[in-house]
């Protein structure tokens, strides 16, 4: 099944790259899959789970976690400031920590509520116009940033533009987290998890792959 032949293909990335068994963490990206779909994923004991919406996730995943033990839930689209709040509550790892004025107010409600989700700066590796994502040039600083205003960054994260070669992404964006001190490498999807495992990916993020073709919302 398709969960299985993906945990199978990671272990072997894994091993190819010299990376211990288990260094990779898979999130299975479930936005706009039927809910039999993810149901069945998480019958089969899978707990890592990303939606790309805030609004999306807060309508399906309240139901599941009553129903199924230790879901870890990962925000892998842009947030906004004014959502910030919800998906700080629904939310175990945001991924698209991406410009200064959410940074700070995630800060603020950090301090608030006394617990923050863990972060990953996005990067807009291909500095595509579309995208959302700090430029490589303003990296660092924003890294320095983040943690001047005590906000627990795990890694970097980046989506690399559909057509280019992603290994060049992935190693700019690893070369970023090096650095930086920073372990955490959210990188790959379904079509290249395994290179993004071979350049230090720490969590890849799979939906079609395990879950099935996407039908348009
Ligand atoms: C949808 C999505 C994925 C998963 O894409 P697949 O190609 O279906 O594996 C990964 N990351 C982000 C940010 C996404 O929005």
């Amino acid at each position: 099944m398709a969960l299985e032949d993906i945990r199978t293909r990671i272990a072997a990335a894994e091993t190819r790259a010299g990376r211990d068994a288990g260094s990779v963490e898979l999130i299975a990206i479930s936005k706009v899959q039927p809910l039999e779909r993810v149901e069945a994923v998480l019958g089969q004991g899978h707990r890592v789970f990303g939606e790309n919406r805030v609004q999306e996730a807060a309508g399906k995943w309240p139901a599941f976690q009553e129903r199924f033990d230790d879901i870890s839930l990962h925000l892998v689209g842009p947030l906004q400031s004014n959502k910030a709040r919800q998906a700080m509550g629904l939310f175990d790892v945001i991924h698209s920590l991406d410009r200064p004025k959410l940074a700070t107010a995630l800060a603020r409600l950090a301090d608030e509520l006394g617990h923050c989700p863990k972060l990953f700066i996005q990067v807009n590796t291909g500095e595509e116009p579309q995208k959302a994502g700090i430029l490589p040039p303003d990296a660092d600083g924003f890294i320095a940033e983040c943690r001047g205003l005590g906000l627990p960054i795990e890694g970097l994260m980046c989506i690399p533009p559909i057509e280019e070669e992603p290994s060049l992404h992935f190693a700019l964006l690893a070369k970023i987290a090096g650095r930086n001190g920073l372990s955490g490498l959210s990188m790959g999807m379904s079509a290249d998890f395994e290179s993004a495992i071979a350049l230090g990916a720490t969590h890849v993020r799979v939906g079609s792959a395990i879950f099935g073709a996407r039908t348009p919302a």
